[in-house]
């Protein structure tokens, strides 16, 4: 599975632990699940980002047209008076 096991797991501890010496491990582990954080972060931000992208796109699209001079909604986009209060729309 995914060629990594739980042997290479330990070969790779042992390896740091003759690299770095036993004192150093905690600060490896600290430096990795710092860069893991980190990571997860990231995505979590590009998610966040993403998804605002779209809200933005959601607010680009024309609202349907509403009188200019009450507000109401029109009963078409270009009507040229208003139903509610009779104002034209030019
Ligand atoms: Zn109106």
């Amino acid at each position: 599975m995914f060629g990594l096991q739980p042997t290479h797991l330990i070969i790779i501890l042992v390896v740091a632990l003759l690299l770095f010496g036993p004192s150093k491990l905690p600060e490896i582990g600290k430096a990795m699940g710092k860069t893991i954080r980190e990571f997860q972060t990231g995505i979590k931000e590009a998610t966040q980002g993403f998804s605002d992208e779209v809200k933005t796109d959601a607010a680009k699209t024309p609202a349907p047209s509403a009188c200019k001079s009450c507000g109401k909604p029109l009963a078409a986009a270009d009507a040229k008076f208003c139903a509610e209060c009779g104002a034209a729309q030019t």
